[in-house]
């Protein structure tokens, strides 16, 4: 299935193992996805596996300026785990803890759930009521910052370049006050992949929604905010709803 295994130590030295192989490589993080579609022949062999997961910088979740930045390498367990996330995001807590069970969860990363592309991702509706940015680091050590909405093309297919990597996931400080639901339907009650999942991010006061933003996944080739019910529901009054059978 590949040759080699190589576990560089710093993003340099990645992105230059990556130039030298070019296609006849592949970037490989917690493996959970790409490990399974290469021992299941749904990906093609390939010469050099390059494995990011051991790059320290790529693993910090941290704030600056503004910004929650989280490396791309930051396993699920780091973010439930993470203080950061905890007080800036934690739906993205709520989501992790969907996903899978320790074991996974503790190899996992943000930016392999991102890339592997699935519609189902668990990790991206959460992210998307972040309005989350994925930033990226080219050979040339140049780098993009790019919406995440932008970033999902289709099913398993992401804007990246040839020669690039996801370096790190950036969210602004959400609005104060706001409160958070992530839902996962699924046809167990764990290790199952979302028949949908949904994340919501809302802001209500004086009982009236003053900011929301909604974002489903598994229902589309990708998941997506919905932003016709978001402008419907902005900055109407709460009503208790009665049941309407009675
Ligand atoms: C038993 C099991 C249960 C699971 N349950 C769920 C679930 O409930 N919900 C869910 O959403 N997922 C689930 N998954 C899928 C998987 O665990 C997640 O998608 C995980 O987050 C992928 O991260 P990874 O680091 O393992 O990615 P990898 O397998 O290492 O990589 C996935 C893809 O992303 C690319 N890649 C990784 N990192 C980078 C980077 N920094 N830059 C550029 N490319 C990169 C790789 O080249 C590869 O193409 C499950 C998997 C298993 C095995």
């Amino acid at each position: 299935m590949w040759n080699q295994y190589l576990k560089p130590e710093t993003v340099s030295d990645a992105l230059e193992l990556v130039n030298y192989y070019g296609k006849k490589s592949r970037l490989v993080a917690g493996g959970t996805d790409l490990i399974l579609a290469l021992t299941e022949g749904r990906v093609p062999p390939c010469e050099a596996l390059i494995d990011i997961s051991n790059i320290l910088e790529l693993r910090a979740i941290r704030t600056t300026n503004g910004w929650i930045e989280i490396g791309a390498c930051a396993s699920l367990s780091d973010l439930i785990c993470s203080p950061v996330i905890q007080y800036h995001a934690p739906i993205l807590i709520a989501a992790a803890k969907q996903i899978a069970g320790p074991q996974i969860r503790n190899l996992a990363t943000l930016g392999g759930n991102i890339v592997n592309a699935s519609p189902a991702a668990d990790m991206v509706p959460p992210l998307l009521v972040h309005d989350a940015v994925v930033c990226t680091k080219s050979i040339d050590l140049t780098g993009r910052e790019i919406p995440l909405q932008d970033f999902m093309i289709g099913p398993r297919q992401v804007n990246l370049y040839p020669g690039e990597l996801v370096k790190s996931i950036r969210l602004p400080f959400p609005p104060d006050g706001v409160r958070y639901l992530f839902r996962k339907v699924q046809p167990r009650r764990s290790m199952a992949i979302a028949i949908l999942n949904l994340a919501i991010l809302i802001k209500i006061e004086n009982n009236r929604i003053n900011h929301i933003r909604i974002a489903m996944g598994a229902v589309a080739p990708t998941p997506s905010r919905i932003r016709s019910v978001e402008q419907k529901l902005t900055n109407q009054t709460l009503k208790t709803v009665k049941n309407s059978s009675t």
